[in-house]
């Protein structure tokens, strides 16, 4: 299966725990195409999880559209999404042991969760082995996980995530606690399989290194898009509400609440200009 897209619009989740809410996330706008390859950075709490979540079909949204290639995952019951979860969508979970199963051999755990996907309706899956192939594993087919180096088992969680060949991969922090050469290998696994079967992945990161091999950066920030990266260059987003979120660095010189005039000029910049004070600061319009 090629890649599928994503969309979500204004999408709120929150959790209820104990009579009180927690807003993991307050309206967040963001399209990704089939085939792209993006990174979700943030701080830690900022609700990269629960989108990602979200994504998967694992959480609901409290407000706002979310589609998931032609799903649209507000109106699915759990069938539906247990459905989406097994054809369209690998994920893989932080920690690589949360995917696996700690006895099986690498090849197994692909068969494994390739049984999904055939029991609710079997299109045609790649064998095990072309799976370990990608992943660069096949000499390990049936080596024993725990005589598989850190990053070998994280490569294997991402096969297991591949297994089903979704047209969407979802990847939770899948360098985290990882040395150099088994983070590449990783992140050179991930974009083969985005090459090969042109799978959509988002992957959540907070590794700079990461980012910068991926083409297209999100930072998530209190719950909403905060920014975005192409290629190493930061762009504020205007959101489909036409709000606008400054960069932190921008935000010290102009505190909430803050007046701002904006003009757009002749030649395209956008300028905010503080009213009463010196300080003004110049957009120039993305291209
Ligand atoms: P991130 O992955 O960016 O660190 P999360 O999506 O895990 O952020 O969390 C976003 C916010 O939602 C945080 O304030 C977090 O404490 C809260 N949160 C996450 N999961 C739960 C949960 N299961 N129940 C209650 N609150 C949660
Ligand atoms: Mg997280």
């Amino acid at each position: 299966m090629s890649g599928i897209p994503v969309a979500c619009h204004g999408l709120v989740h929150i959790y209820r725990v104990e009579g009180n809410d927690v807003v993991a996330l307050s309206g967040v706008d963001l399209d990704v195409a089939p085939g792209e390859v993006v990174g979700l950075l943030g701080p830690s709490g900022a609700g990269k999880s629960t989108l990602l979540n979200l994504f998967a079909g694992l959480l609901r949204p409290s407000a706002g559209r979310l589609t998931v290639g032609d799903h649209d995952i507000a109106r699915m019951d759990e069938r539906g999404l247990a459905r989406m979860r097994a054809v369209d969508v690998g994920v893989v979970l932080q920690g690589a042991m949360r995917n696996l199963l700690p006895y099986a051999t690498p090849i197994d755990n692909v068969r494994f969760a390739q049984r999904g996907a055939q029991r609710v309706g079997g299109q045609d899956l790649p064998r095990a082995e072309e799976v370990l192939g990608l992943i660069g594993l096949d000499e390990e087919a049936t080596t024993s996980l725990s005589a598989l180096s850190p990053g070998q088992r994280q490569r294997l969680a991402v096969g297991v995530g591949l297994a089903a060949q979704p047209g969407l991969l979802l990847l939770d922090e899948p360098t985290s606690q990882l040395d150099h050469e088994g983070r590449d290998e990783v992140i050179d696994s991930v974009l083969a399989a985005n090459r090969d079967l042109g799978t959509t992945v988002v992957a959540v990161t907070h590794d700079p290194d990461v980012a910068d091999r991926l083409p297209r950066t999100v930072t998530i920030r209190d719950g909403r898009v905060g920014s975005e990266g192409r290629r190493g260059e930061d762009f504020a987003v205007v959101a489909r509400d036409g709000s606008l979120t400054l960069p932190p660095d921008i935000l010290e010189n102009v505190p909430p609440g803050s007046l701002l005039r904006v003009t757009v000029d002749d030649d395209g910049a956008v300028r905010l200009r503080r009213t009463g004070a010196a300080g003004e600061i110049h957009l120039e319009e993305g291209r």
